[in-house]
């Protein structure tokens, strides 16, 4: 079993290493010959108009796409979660648009609105501790979109942070920075049930 991190731009490294640490063999994904090998693919957190610009350049958005449709386990953390999304507030941008949901870039506001919380996460038995780096939320979702965390604004209104669309997880948070590893094995779980 392989797993592929994109590793265009971002915090890729970081991801590789959560996926070892859970006795994954883990591969950087730049090109789409490396792609066909991997079973599952995460996506960094980085800046996703970088990583959507590079994806473009690589020639991997449709390959990405294809690989999606067909069922392959996706975790898209931050900017990788926008990357995955249909579209942004905030206008045109390269994305993969195989997660029906409408992402708001830098929800929480500017780099100093960054913030950390223990958020609770449905199906897990205790919260997980949360870092929101100039992260984006949902605003709008589709049907087959389930939310699994939210979290409340400072106008008390709550927001999608982390959501599971068939084999797409996508978390407004970054998992990979806490050594938190129960998003990485779910997503391993994934390609057991693909
Ligand atoms: N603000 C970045 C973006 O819009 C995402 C930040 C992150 O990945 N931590 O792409």
């Amino acid at each position: 079993m392989t797993v592929g991190v994109l590793a265009l731009q971002g915090d890729f490294r970081e991801h590789i290493a959560m996926l070892i640490e859970i006795g994954v063999n883990a591969v950087e994904v730049r090109t789409p010959e490396e792609l066909d090998v991997v079973d599952a693919l995460v996506i960094p957190g980085g800046e996703s108009t970088t990583i959507g610009r590079l994806a473009t350049i690589y020639g991997l958005i449709e390959p990405i796409r294809v690989r999606c449709d067909s069922g392959m386990p996706v975790l898209g953390t931050c900017a990788g979660m926008i990357f995955l999304a249909s579209s942004t507030t905030e206008g045109e941008q390269p994305q993969l648009g195989v997660l029906d949901a409408r992402v708001r870039r830098n929800a929480f506001g500017r780099q100093v609105d960054s913030f950390e919380a223990d958020i609770e996460v449905s199906g897990f038995d205790s919260p997980m501790h949360a870092v929101f780096i100039r992260a984006p939320w949902m605003e709008k979702i589709g049907s087959d979109v389930e939310v699994l965390a939210e979290v409340t604004d400072r106008q008390g209104d709550t927001h999608p942070v982390l959501v599971r669309q068939g084999r797409i997880l996508a978390t407004s948070f970054h998992p990979e920075l806490v050594g938190d590893t129960r998003l990485h094995e779910m997503l391993v779980a994934l390609i057991d049930e693909a």
